[in-house]
């Protein structure tokens, strides 16, 4: 098959992709045209990765603005462990990186989240979607070459290791993408099941995905940069997972509501502390601990009427299929295949220990009404008896949305290797490792458009120097 050739490819036709692609478009300088492509694995249609499939949420107060607090929050989410250097760009970079995409049409409003008050968020209308749409549009009217089911499989290499270009997969032929610059944006490994086991032990293979942009990111771009020597970075037994409902089909149907009742395995035992915190300071270690540490990976999430006292709650649950129901927790252990007697000693044992007044239940804050300290588990925050019929159960598996460990980069994202910079390389978004411990909440899409863009304009000024 003839070779193809252009002055600068990108991998991935998600936020961080479409975001170097215009960035490199518009750098470019008067009166010259780059050549730029954005090859993606996926079929036209069903391109735009974790991306397209996002609601979206970037913790910012207003387009314009961060909190003063979002760097020292992203340094202790973390433990200490992220870089100070590349978070700090990143909010020096993120409003007027929103200003942009608001000049291509893109809007942005202050949602509702889930139920749990947190951080100050944004988000487009229309979630990530939207950005998937209006950039693409952009790229193509900016005169970017879109190639579809171009599989990346390896970069290529000069003799003095100068990156000039890669091998795609089309239709089960190899060809080559000559270019001088290459912008890695496809994602982490959330999709491949044998880097799952690796880097998180036994049952990491039959982790779901939780949308069908996820299960495309299969970690080749790492694969193919550490090839050529780049080096590691970010947390590699790090992910981002959410609890979800098995049953549904719909993209993404989280439960979030399970700090209002109890959780129960397939035993009827509680297993963990379900008001430990607001669902996004909790959901990462709740769908883990469900995964890894629960017979059968799967439990219930058992509620009873008075979550239908609670303003709005159907925000939180995401699932199309409704819950199970019962007058009576036997006839709901039934339905769930649960021994009944357990779930009713459990639930008796959890009502006995409500011993704060229901009065102050607060679901948007934590609101500090705890379980007697002799519950074991305990449960620290929305301890109300579930004594009121019906009774609801979720059954909920953890769902992976993405991974934190990948290919490490400077800040123009220039792909590191142990000797500095890889010519030739860049990459942007979930393939970079800078995530450590827990997710930052609302920060992954940020981060994505502010290095995407990085990345974009870097390339050009090193391809095209009299562009800067
Ligand atoms: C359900 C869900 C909810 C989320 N909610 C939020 C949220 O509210 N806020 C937030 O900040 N983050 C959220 N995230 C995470 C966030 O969406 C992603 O981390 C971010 O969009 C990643 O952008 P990206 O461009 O790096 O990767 P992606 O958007 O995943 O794009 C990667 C692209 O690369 C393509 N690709 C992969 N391998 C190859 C290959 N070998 N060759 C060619 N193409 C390839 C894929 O098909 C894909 O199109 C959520 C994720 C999911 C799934």
């Amino acid at each position: 098959m003839k070779s193809l050739s252009f002055d600068i490819v990108i991998v991935g036709h998600g936020a961080a992709g479409l975001t170097a692609a215009q960035a490199a478009a518009e750098a470019t300088a008067l009166g010259r045209r780059l050549s730029i492509a954005v090859i993606e694995r996926a079929a036209k249609g069903k391109h735009g990765g974790n991306t397209r499939f996002t609601p979206c949420y970037m913790r910012m107060e207003t387009p314009g603005r961060l909190s003063p607090e979002f760097l020292s929050e992203m340094i202790s989410v973390s433990g200490g462990r992220n870089d100070v250097a590349y978070f700090d760009r990143l909010a020096r970079e993120a409003p007027d990186t929103m200003g942009w995409l608001q000049a291509h049409g893109i809007e942005f409003h202050t949602p509702d989240y889930y139920l749990s008050v947190g951080p100050a968020r944004i988000q487009p209308i229309g979630g990530g979607e939207s950005i998937v749409r209006e950039l693409t549009r952009a790229a193509e009217t900016a005169g970017v070459h879109f190639l579809y089911e171009h599989e990346a499989q390896t970069l290529i290499r000069a003799a003095d290791g100068t990156i000039m270009g890669l091998v795609a997969r089309q239709s089960g032929r190899d060809q080559d993408i000559l270019a001088d610059a290459v912008i890695l944006a496809c994602g982490g490994f959330q999709g491949n099941s044998g880097m799952l086991e690796e880097h998180f032990g036994l049952g990491g293979s039959s982790l779901v995905p939780i949308s069908p942009g996820t299960r495309l990111n299969t970690g080749a771009g790492i694969r193919m940069a550490l090839e050529t020597g780049a080096s590691r970075s970010g947390d590699w037994q790090g992910m981002h997972i959410e609890p979800i409902d098995p049953r549904a089909c719909n993209p993404a149907p989280v439960v979030l509501v399970y700090p209002y009742g109890i959780v129960v395995d397939q035993t009827g035992e509680r297993f963990c502390d379900e008001g430990a915190g607001l669902v996004h300071e909790t959901w990462e270690q709740f769908a883990r601990s469900i995964h890894f540490d629960t017979p059968g990976r799967q439990v219930y999430a058992i509620l009873d009427s008075r979550l239908n006292e609670i303003k709005d709650f159907g925000r939180a649950i995401r699932s199309e299929v409704p819950p199970y129901e019962a007058q009576t927790l036997v006839q709901l252990a039934q339905l769930i295949q649960v021994p009944p007697d357990e779930l009713e000693r459990t639930v008796l044992a959890y009502n006995a220990a409500c011993v704060g007044d229901p009065k102050r239940f607060n679901a948007s804050v934590k609101d500090g009404l705890a379980s007697d300290p002799a519950l074991v588990p305990a449960k620290s925050n929305w301890a109300r008896a579930l004594d009121r019929p019906p009774f609801y159960a979720w059954p909920l598996v953890g769902a992976i949305a993405y991974t934190f460990g990948g290919i490490a980069t400077d800040l123009d994202g220039r792909v590191l290797g142990a000797v500095g910079a890889i010519p030739g390389l860049y990459a942007a978004g979930e393939i970079t490792g800078h995530f450590h411990g827990t997710a930052p909440n609302a920060v992954s899409v940020l981060r994505a458009l502010v290095y995407g863009r990085a990345a974009g304009r870097c390339a050009v000024r090193d391809v095209d120097p009299d562009s800067a």
